[in-house]
């Protein structure tokens, strides 16, 4: 200090304290609260832009010592430097954007806007750092014969490092740092926009031949959203899934289904403000030239070259091996519903937004299923026991409920996770019910990663979901497919808290984008063990275990209407892969006609909509993790329909061996290993599409 006169000093002491108040619980280096939540009551918008900028300056001088060290690149200077930083800036961003994602505000909208670029520029100008490329070039892993956690965290490094742009031209590095921060910026409009559309929609039910057909589930679920909303209206039908589904299914009205089915099909695409549709053709065109400027033919190669799958030619391959069976188990399907309209008395061709009512109907005739008969058995606290419970027998895991954590909305409720010997996993939370702030969808999260590079950090992980709430004192009921989304979110969660890596940059869910829904996906099949239904689906006022041939019913109909599920689900990824092996964009995509060609060329049933409509496709456009990605699910489906015969071979869905080999390899692995080789270490072998088609009930 060169100008220190008492003055002056006394005014930075005072500047000091000012700016660590503006940023308010972000100024203590390690929160007091139990298990070191963040302390989300004492957390003000305010406080989220100056902390970030205090985290991004304190991570770029972290950053720049790296790369200014005159000693020779080792593993520890450089690598092991890189990942202890930063930890500011991870504390802020994960609190943030966490809540931006499931409970936002304007001024967090507005928050989130300034910052997206400003971080992308930041993460840029790391990963085009020269300097610090020239220094993890230099580490050599044999002079310095590093382990092969090491070896894999170098190995990511360099990886990350070239994707990034580290190895080109000067002026291109320039424009992939400027193509980073306009895209930031993009997603961010794409998914706020998303959300403006969803939460402005509420289709008013005004009498009761509005609510012509609806169960009393839907009736209070329709009567609470009315009231979430403080809606003039008894009861409304918001575009939450778990809402317009059920409406789709069950309302007697063809004129109210084809409403709501309009609008919810229409979101990002609505002409005014919130159109997605001119973010989308800037957005594909920049993934493509960044792709060129690394050197790919497209944003698919370039995505797909850092996956399991390899190429697009691999995954396209196998949607195209699952499209040809579902197409024709869908024709059919289609053509008995059409038979049902007829023996109605009606003479209209069955319309997309007359499928789902349909199928609930043949459902019922063939089946002798009726949606409104399983929830009461599937009440929301039955569903979250048997997801623990199944951890508990496969894992060994233990939940406690904590009453008095800190948490960011009252319906949050947070669980001490433990092993079987006493010792500490990491702390849950469980945010299951939809509200307007929340995004649409379902998610996994954390509020802290698991890494013992900076001391033994527990993991804090969060399940997110959109669960119609039922009124206070009332016990919200789920359908089966929201008892599968709580089990699929839950098996993402466990990837996160059983994790158990050294290096931050390796733990939890942070795999391949086609290895990532295998933990996920194969937890859903616990939930359909009659073994796992007999304990735990239970009535949600009797306690009376589900009726044995209820339980029947509801396994036969498993295969029910897959060529439906499927189509939707695999024309969304067809036209996610299409979009991104073009260079269509450069002079104004026009999404729409894309969309309509694409889907013309694969002959998609006129009445099957994509699952995720190309405007409101927030999987691919609210940010690029699911970018020529989202075939991911079916890849990871291959594994999880294999990986669950493992358990069936060994004759106990339970199997500890065959459950030890699953945490070591898969849910505690994290990254350490390349998904083909954790595959082959838990299963002895790659799998084959077979059991994956017999799953679909697709197979010939
Ligand atoms: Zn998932």
């Amino acid at each position: 200090m060169t100008t220190g006169t008492p003055d002056a000093s006394q005014e930075m002491a005072h500047e000091t304290t000012a700016a660590a108040a503006r940023i308010g619980p972000f100024a203590d280096p390690a929160w007091s609260t139990p298990h070191g939540l963040p302390p989300f009551e004492d957390i003000v918008p305010a406080h989220y832009l100056p902390a970030f900028e205090a985290a991004l300056a304190s991570h770029r001088a972290e950053i720049d010592a790296i790369a200014a060290d005159t000693a020779p690149a080792t593993f520890a200077n450089t690598v092991a430097a890189l990942e202890r930083a930063g930890h500011d800036l991870d504390r802020v961003a994960s609190v943030f954007f966490n809540l931006s994602g499931s409970h936002t505000n304007p001024e967090l909208q507005a928050v989130e806007r300034t910052i997206t670029p400003r971080l992308a520029r930041h993460g840029s100008a790391i990963y085009l750092d020269a300097a610090l490329w020239a220094r993890i070039s230099a580490v050599d892993p044999e002079a310095e014969q590093l382990g092969p956690e090491e070896r894999r965290v170098l190995d990511r490094y360099r990886t990350r490092f070239r994707r990034s742009g580290a190895d080109l031209a000067p002026e291109a590095k320039d424009r992939m740092a400027e193509i980073a921060a306009r895209m930031a910026e993009l997603g961010t409009s794409f998914s706020q926009n998303l959300l403006a559309d969803e939460s402005s929609f509420a289709l008013p039910l005004e009498t009761e031949d509005d609510l012509a057909g609806l169960p009393p589930f839907l009736r209070a679920a329709a009567a609470a959203a009315a009231r979430e909303r403080a809606s003039a209206h008894g009861h409304v039908i918001t575009l939450s899934r778990s809402l317009i589904e059920p409406f789709l299914v069950f309302s007697t009205r063809r004129d109210l289904r084809e409403k709501a089915y309009d609008a919810w099909t229409r979101r990002g695409e609505s002409g005014g403000a919130t159109d997605n549709r001119g973010l989308i053709a800037e957005i594909v065109a920049l993934r493509a030239e960044r792709a060129r400027l690394l050197g790919y033919d497209s944003f698919a190669h370039f995505k797909l070259s850092d996956t399991m799958a390899g190429s697009p030619d691999r995954a396209m391959d196998l949607l195209r091996n699952v499209w040809t069976p579902a197409h024709h188990q869908a024709a059919t399907e289609r053509d008995r519903l059409q038979a049902l309209v007829q023996a109605e008395g009606h003479n209209f061709d069955l319309a997309k937004h007359d499928w789902r009512h349909y199928a609930e109907k043949l459902r019922r005739a063939e089946h002798d299923l009726d949606e409104g008969e399983i929830k009461p058995y599937l009440p929301l606290d039955g569903v979250i026991a048997a997801a623990f419970d199944t951890a508990e027998r496969l894992f060994g895991l233990r939940f406690e409920e904590l009453p008095d954590v800190p948490r960011y909305h009252p319906d949050v409720r947070a669980w001490a996770v433990r092993n079987a010997d006493g010792s500490e996993v990491g702390l849950f939370l469980g945010d299951y019910f939809a509200r307007a702030t929340k995004r649409s969808g379902a998610w996994m999260s954390a509020f802290r990663s698991q890494e013992r590079l900076n001391g033994d950090i527990k993991p804090i992980i969060v399940n997110v979901m959109n669960f119609a709430k039922a009124p206070d004192g009332e016990a919200t009921l789920l359908s089966f497919d929201d008892a599968r989304t709580l089990f699929h979110e839950f098996g993402h969660a466990l990837h996160g808290l059983l994790s158990d890596v050294t290096y931050p940059l390796l733990a939890g869910t942070a795999v391949a984008g086609d290895f990532v829904e295998l933990p996920s996906q194969l937890y859903e099949h616990w939930l359909e063990q009659p073994e796992v239904l007999r304990k735990h689906a239970r009535h949600y006022r009797t306690g009376e275990p589900m009726p044995e041939d209820l339980l029947k019913r509801l396994l036969a109909a498993r295969t029910f209407n897959q060529g439906f599920a499927t189509i939707e689900y695999t024309a969304s990824a067809i036209v996610d892969m299409t979009l991104h092996l073009s260079s269509a964009g450069e002079d104004g995509l026009d999404v729409a006609a894309f969309e309509a060609d694409a889907l013309k060329r694969i002959a998609m049933p006129a009445e099957i909509a994509m699952r995720h409509r190309t405007p409101h496709f927030a999987h691919i456009f609210s940010g690029d993790g699911y970018a020529a990605g989202y075939y991911s699910y079916l890849w990871s489906e291959v594994l999880d329909a294999d990986a669950f015969d493992a358990f069936r071979e060994a004759g106990d869905i339970f199997h500890p061996e065959t459950a030890a080999r699953l945490r070591k390899y898969v849910y505690g692995a994290g990254n350490l290993r390349d998904p083909s080789e954790a595959y082959t270490a838990f299963r002895g072998r790659l799998p084959s599409i077979d059991p994956l088609l017999r799953q679909r009930g697709l197979a010939a």
